[in-house]
């Protein structure tokens, strides 16, 4: 007979598991969105909101076997998952992807793609009657936000806050660099080591004066928090031994495993896998899933399959815009045309449309 999987969080780790395992198991995927959201292609989409009809995917082309049900987990034990009208999903074996959050318009704050639009359009609205916008935070969100209003809206005037003292200054120092002089060439001002004292909001964008920490005072017309995601552990916290770690995401075992409870799996952005909070890194994890799922359907236990081995150097691709930008490809650090053509030009909307099975 086969055997029950259940996804929980519908993101870059279950989707990719759930098309994985469609044909191997009686798949059950809850989200409670009805679109996946494509997170590269929405911070252009700020700058471009007719991108949003690619970025935001419907889920009911993903599964052939499998079932999407529309529904937000509340809680989990080794037997299934309870929504929230109560409905209990029974499970032989549970995955938790409930993934991350971040700040508004960068990926959707509540379970309505509707509201997303909203807020899409909202923060569109503000950058175009916006003379000056300042990103605060430098990591890769809100450096690919500078670079997409400097291609595209050059007229801003535009300035990019970190508290580093450079960009990626954990990459090989050419990847910053380079970055850096192509900002700085399309008219982007960087401000590195400083801290601000004064932000307002870490969700939302807004139009204030910020003070750093080094006596700069920056008014904006439109100031974007970007820094950083925050793992949504909630239903992950109460199961038996279940713990945080430094960075907020659930601790796991070799296995991927976060509680006492044996059947029960977190992967993605939501658990401490080593991975950084990346689609690369869930890209990683996915195909292991799968494969050590497989293998305890066969009846193997845990302990005889490989434990998980996260990236010790993953790709990171940077761009700037659809032209430019630069690359950490682990064995160099590639410059535009090389970042382009792997990212820049279609933001990976392809590959995504097709996993989900829409054209
Ligand atoms: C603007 C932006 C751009 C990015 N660009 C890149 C990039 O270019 N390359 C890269 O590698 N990484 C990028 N990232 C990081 C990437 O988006 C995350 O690492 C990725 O989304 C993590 O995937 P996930 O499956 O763990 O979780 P998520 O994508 O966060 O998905 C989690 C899903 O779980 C669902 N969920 C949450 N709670 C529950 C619940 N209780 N019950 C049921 N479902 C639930 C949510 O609705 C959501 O659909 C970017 C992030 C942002 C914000």
């Amino acid at each position: 007979m086969s055997q029950r999987i259940v996804i929980v969080g519908g993101g870059y780790l279950g989707v990719q598991l759930a098309k994985g395992l469609d044909s191997k198991a009686e798949v059950t995927l809850i989200e409670p969105r009805s679109h996946f959201a494509h997170t590269p292609a929405l911070i252009r989409a700020v700058v471009v909101p007719e991108l949003l009809d690619q970025a935001l995917i419907p889920y009911d082309g993903l599964l052939k076997n499998g079932r999407v049900i529309k529904a937000r987990a509340t809680s989990i034990d080794a037997n299934g998952v309870t929504l929230e009208n109560g409905q209990e999903v029974p499970a032989d074996y549970i995955v938790v992807a409930t993934g991350s959050s971040n700040a508004v318009p960068f990926k959707p704050k509540s379970d309505s793609i509707e509201a997303f639009r909203a807020d899409n359009a909202r923060g569109h609205n503000m950058l175009k009657a916006a003379k000056s916008v300042a990103i605060v935070g430098a990591g890769a969100v809100g450096t690919e936000l500078a670079g997409e209003i400097a291609h595209f809206m050059p007229e801003k005037d535009v300035t990019l806050v970190s508290a580093e003292p450079s960009l990626f200054p954990q990459m090989p120092q050419k990847l910053g660099a380079e970055l850096t002089s192509k900002l700085s060439k399309a008219g982007v001002k960087t401000v590195f080591g400083a801290q601000v004292k004064n932000l307002e909001s870490t969700t939302e964008p807004y139009s204030g004066t910020l003070e750093l920490s080094n006596g700069q005072r920056i008014s904006a017309d439109l100031i974007f928090p970007v820094i950083g995601s925050r793992a949504a552990t909630d239903i992950l916290e109460t199961l038996p031994g279940a713990s945080k770690g430094n960075s907020r995401r659930i601790e796991t075992d070799a296995w991927l495993r976060p509680s006492e409870l044996p059947n029960v799996f977190a992967a993605g952005d939501v658990a401490e896998t080593g991975d950084a909070m990346t689609v690369v890194g869930a890209s990683r994890q996915a195909p292991w899933l799968e494969k050590t799922l497989v293998s305890l359907m066969d009846g193997k236990a845990v302990e005889d399959t490989p434990p998980y081995k996260p990236w010790d150097k993953a790709p990171f691709l940077v761009p700037l815009g659809p032209q430019k930008g630069n690359s950490y490809l682990v064995l160099f650090t590639a410059g535009s045309f090389l970042t382009r053509a792997l990212k820049g030009k279609d933001l990976f909307l392809s590959k995504y449309n097709k996993m989900l099975g829409r054209g």
